[in-house]
């Protein structure tokens, strides 16, 4: 008897597991159901490529023919109900599925800023195309807009902006820009970049309120008032977990999985931004993948493996500046650092600690990233070396050697 599998939500995670699912089942029904209208799509252009055709095919996950020779249903409809005990989801029309196998990957939503005037008109957060369409929308005769955040989607928002036309000012909480994934040196260098484009930019700086009368008119920030006629914040996220409360499905901060991506209820899966493993709750577009990939595994299959964390990277091409950051690039945390930068070698810095590379940032095209990334997943030891001695060129080649020889 064929099996059914039922994936709630149709972002990236969703995707990922139904690909996993008819890898290991070619006969099963797989039914992805997705409150967005229209097919499953890249979010993070959402930021990156906020003014392009947020429509066109060229944002979607796969395309439209994908999922037929994958014989993958989507269903444009949200499901407000889980019954494990009759194992059947519910729609928001009444209509009830029966599954064998369930999997939730229903994301996250914005965190909402905390503060008086948020609901003005002209105040926006960006999670889904619509919001992001709305926002394109109002701004069309608009011109001074405030950016609150200063993480990689503010950045990016801001910088889609700038080419936009529009006066960006950008506000940040934390004492600099990108702080989780630059060091100091990169953070300010970010910053020039960014003042040096008329950006103007507030660290160390919180939002206090919106004002205006029917409509946003100014942001008080740090006790001063910054005139604007629009606002976009990105404060982080939050797991959806609306559907899942009150039911069996244990959750903290976001759904509790293990490291198989199974939830406490037998037969019910989580992956994506909706979960939360061992504490942690990731927020990630990589994350999300790797997690929908193990879940849609171990959904259909009788060899259940394990979800790995794989080495987060960062990838900035904004400003005319293009960088990279991998791992943990936290000095407070590393035994050492190798700074390098010369007229032929862009700005680079690689994190040691405990005897092995653990991280690195350089101001250089992702191209440049994977012997990196390669050398801080092989998890080589380097003891001996004496760091204040070695180049990074040598230290990368005496990763490989060492690779070699223990293979
Ligand atoms: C603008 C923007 C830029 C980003 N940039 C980056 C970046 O540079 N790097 C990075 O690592 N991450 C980035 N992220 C985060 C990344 O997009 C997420 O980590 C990733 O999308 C999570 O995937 P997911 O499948 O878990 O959930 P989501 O992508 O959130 O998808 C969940 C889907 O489920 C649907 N849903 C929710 N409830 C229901 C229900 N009851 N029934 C049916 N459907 C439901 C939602 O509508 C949504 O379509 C960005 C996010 C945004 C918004």
């Amino acid at each position: 008897m064929p099996q059914t599998y039922c994936v709630i939500g149709s972002g990236v995670a969703a995707v990922n597991a139904a690909k996993a699912i008819r890898d290991q089942d070619q006969d099963g029904k797989i039914i992805l159901f997705g409150s967005e209208p229209a097919l499953p799509y890249n979010r993070i252009k959402l930021s990156k490529e906020l003014f392009s055709d947020l429509t066109s095919s060229k944002v979607l996950l796969k395309k439209e023919k994908w999922y037929e020779k994958n014989s993958i249903e989507i269903v444009n409809k949200k499901i407000t109900r889980i019954e494990p005990n009759s194992s059947m989801i519910v729609t928001a029309d009444g209509a009830t599925v029966e599954y064998d196998k369930l999997l939730i990957c229903t994301g996250a939503k914005n965190r909402k800023l905390p503060i008086e005037g948020v609901d003005l008109p002209g105040v926006y957060t960006i999670r889904e195309r619509q919001e992001a369409e709305d926002f394109k929308a109002f701004i069309v005769n608009k011109e001074n807009v405030v950016n609150v955040g200063g993480g990689i989607q503010g950045i990016e928002t801001a910088w889609s902006l700038h080419k936009a036309g529009k006066k960006v000012s950008i506000i940040e909480a934390a004492p600099r820009l990108m702080a989780r994934q630059l060091d100091e040196r990169t953070s300010k260098l970010l910053q020039q970049k960014v003042e040096a484009a008329g950006v103007r930019v507030y660290v160390n700086t919180g939002i206090e309120k919106v004002e205006g009368a029917d409509q946003v008119s100014a942001v008080i920030a740090g006790g001063e008032s910054i005139p604007c006629d629009s606002v976009i914040y990105s404060i982080g996220v939050i797991p959806e977990l609306e559907l899942v409360s009150g039911s069996d499905i244990q959750t903290n901060r976001g759904i509790i999985v293990n490291e198989c991506m199974e939830t406490s209820v037998q037969g019910i899966y989580a992956a994506g931004d909706v979960t939360e493993l061992n504490g942690v709750v990731e927020g990630l577009w990589g994350r999300a993948m790797d997690q929908g990939k193990v879940a849609g595994h171990n959904m259909a299959s009788q060899t259940p493996v394990d979800y790995q964390k794989a080495t987060p990277i960062t990838v900035l091409n904004a400003f005319n500046l293009e960088l990279f950051s991998i791992g943990m690039v936290d000095e407070s945390q590393c035994d050492a650092t190798i700074t390098e930068e010369s007229d032929e070698h862009p700005y680079t810095r690689v994190f040691i600690k405990e005897n092995k590379l653990v991280g690195v940032i350089a101001h250089e095209g992702v191209a440049a990233s994977l012997p990196y990334k390669n050398a801080i997943e092989s998890q080589v030891s380097l003891m001996g070396i004496d760091f204040s001695q070695i180049s990074i060129a040598a230290l990368l080649t005496e990763v490989t050697e060492r690779l070699t020889v223990s293979v």
